[in-house]
């Protein structure tokens, strides 16, 4: 007997695989990296960064403002990846289908900007993207999650088409019908001028498509909606564009360019999306430090203590691997109460 859970994709080997990627590592290798050494921040609603073992000291200096604590070492494990949710059978199946994704599919740190197709093909590449989205929200991934049905509907599409070789796969998806009713459309910035190197979010609320932004990538997906519904979706209408959708009749993945402006607009609006949450959280956050601490002062000073510590959070210049981080926001507020109990006392 194993005292691992199920495989969440099979549903039958136990789940004994550490390490599982969330997220493959080669999506995340071009952020804030510099000539292929690993460093990228989780963009969520605290940010905490995972520096690679080859980052060089100055690097690590710009990103953190100061060198690695041997606390920091022991918490510096990749945000995207986790421990005891896969097989090492299905782990593998995955690792197939990047391994493909990877030579085929769209370079993250290719500078054309203007393709409309990547050499994959558009039904592998469908596997791919929704294999990221599925484990994104198997692991609750920042804090998305999918609509239970579709996760089921995208598991059983997974695990009856992925197998431990790319040809197999070939053949299993021979009968596009397969993959019936899962689409998704790949956005690229036109000329893929200033890409967005640092964000990584799965939109909270968008689910028609959910939405997922990764470097200069914004992958839209579709489940179970007729093409008509598609065609009328809202939060496509931000787009002002038709998109194209994958798999594709075609053989090859096809990409859509988005208009600059419109781009950057998207990316703005998700960036203050995401602030506001980071607001509410640490709104939170500085109401548990406050209780457990019992200050003895009346509510509405109370409230100017958390506004100040709020208003500091917010607005402090520290290096951008540690200025959100849930240890700034804790330093912040002991140092802001201490001046008020100075005050008091
Ligand atoms: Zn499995």
């Amino acid at each position: 007997m194993s005292n691992h859970q199920q495989c969440a994709l099979c549903l039958e080997r136990p789940a004994d695989k550490t390490g599982s990627h969330i997220i493959p590592h080669f999506l995340l290798k071009s952020m804030v990296n510099e000539r292929g050494k690993d460093i990228c921040l989780k963009t969520g609603v605290f940010t905490e960064p995972f520096i690679g073992r080859e980052v060089l000291p100055e690097k690590i200096e710009e990103i953190m403002g100061r060198e690695l604590s041997d606390e920091d070492l022991l918490k510096n494990k990749s945000h995207y990846t986790q421990d005891y949710f896969l097989c090492t059978t299905c782990e593998k199946r995955f690792g197939e289908i990047e391994t493909y994704y990877s030579t085929y599919g769209v370079n993250l740190n290719s500078t054309e900007g203007n393709l409309t197709t990547t050499k994959a093909q558009s039904d592998l590449s469908c596997l791919f993207w929704y294999s990221v989205l599925w484990r994104a929200s198997v692991t609750r991934l920042l804090n998305f999650k999918l609509d239970p049905n579709h996760e089921e509907i995208v598991r059983r599409v997974l695990n009856a088409n992925l197998n431990l070789s790319i040809e197999t796969t070939k053949q299993n998806i021979k009968d596009k019908s397969t993959l019936f009713g899962l689409q998704y459309a790949i956005l690229i910035k036109e000329g893929n001028e200033n890409p967005t190197n640092t964000l990584t979010m799965l939109h909270p609320t968008f689910t028609f498509p959910y939405t997922f932004i990764i470097n200069n990538y914004i992958i839209l997906f579709f489940l179970s909606h007729p093409q008509s519904q598609i065609n009328e979706s809202k939060d496509l209408v931000t787009f002002n564009n038709p998109v194209d959708l994958n798999p594709a009749y075609q053989y090859n993945e096809k990409i859509t360019l988005i208009n600059k402006t419109v781009w950057d607009q998207f990316i703005a609006d998700s960036i203050e999306f995401l602030t506001i949450q980071r607001i509410a959280l640490a709104g939170n956050e500085i109401n548990d430090i406050l209780n457990e601490i019992n200050l003895k002062v009346s509510n509405d000073i109370k409230l100017k203590i958390a506004n100040e510590i709020l208003i500091e959070f917010m607005s402090n210049n520290d290096p951008i691997g540690v200025c959100y981080s849930n240890e700034k926001l804790r330093n912040i507020s002991l140092h802001v109460i201490a001046k008020y109990q100075s005050n008091i006392e």
